[in-house]
């Protein structure tokens, strides 16, 4: 990965800081290269696995938004920032939720990336109003159509709006993706302007809705995704280093 830190820690790793320092750079020169405020864009730091003390140092380092991807670990780290009084977190429930799991997504969390089918929208809402509360989130879309993706195909998408707009207790803020693995982040690019392309049309097809988000690139595509048009980038390799397992 990269050498290009000035305070290496003991163990000579670059230190956490450093690195959310670079991935920041990087976010601000992807979005100048491609004329947009950087301020637009929000950095998920995707933490999953790693141990809550990294997620404090970042915090102490002034990164806000935290992504998870297993709800239970969510929820524990959730309890961990509580217990330490990191109030000013914002977390984000990144990874594939099973409907039978669909209570642990109602929280104190920021936004669900990656609702993915109606039945579980329809769910989320009908924990979150049981709960007195709403739930955030976005729509999963399997841009590529792989068979092993998880996502609305955008044609399932304009047939099943209609309903999923008029859930009474979620509220969709845009879409996400998962790109397929690339060796090569510009072979990426089709799959997000394609997803940027969908979110205009579905802005257009339904003005009720309110569609300001795209949750897409991750390390190894990230400035990609922000020159097509992300608004959120998850991030976790390049800010965590490399995960033991997940
Ligand atoms: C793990 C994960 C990421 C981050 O992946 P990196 O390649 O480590 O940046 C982003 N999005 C989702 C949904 C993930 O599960």
């Amino acid at each position: 990965m990269s050498d290009n830190s000035t305070t290496p820690s003991t163990n000579n790793e670059p230190s956490l800081a450093s690195q959310l320092a670079l991935v920041k750079a990087r976010v601000e020169q992807a979005a100048q290269r491609a004329g947009r405020d950087p301020a637009e864009i929000t950095l998920v730091a995707v933490s999953k696995t790693k141990p809550f003390a990294m997620i404090a140092e970042l915090a102490d380092a002034g990164q806000v938004d935290f992504g998870e991807n297993r709800l239970e670990e969510l929820w524990e780290k959730v309890d961990e920032a509580q217990n330490v009084g990191l109030a000013e977190i914002r977390w984000h429930a990144i990874g594939t939720i099973q409907s039978r799991k669909s209570k642990l997504a109602v929280g104190p969390f920021a936004l669900v990336h990656s609702v993915d089918t109606a039945k579980l929208a329809q769910r989320l809402s009908r924990d979150a109003q049981a709960a007195g509360t709403r739930v955030d989130a976005l729509l999963e879309v399997n841009v590529s159509g792989e068979e092993s993706k998880h996502g609305f195909t955008p044609n399932q998408l304009r047939t099943e709006l209609p309903q999923l707009l008029a859930l009474p207790a979620i509220r969709f803020h845009g879409l996400m993706t998962m790109a397929p693995l690339e060796q090569e982040p510009e072979a990426t690019r089709p799959i997000f302007r394609r997803l940027r392309l969908l979110l205009e049309d579905l802005r257009e097809r339904f003005p009720q809705g309110h569609w300001q988000h795209l949750s897409m690139g991750m390390t190894n595509d990230f400035e990609v995704a922000i020159e097509e048009g992300a608004t959120i980038v998850r991030v976790g390799t390049a800010i965590f280093g490399k995960r033991e397992l997940g």
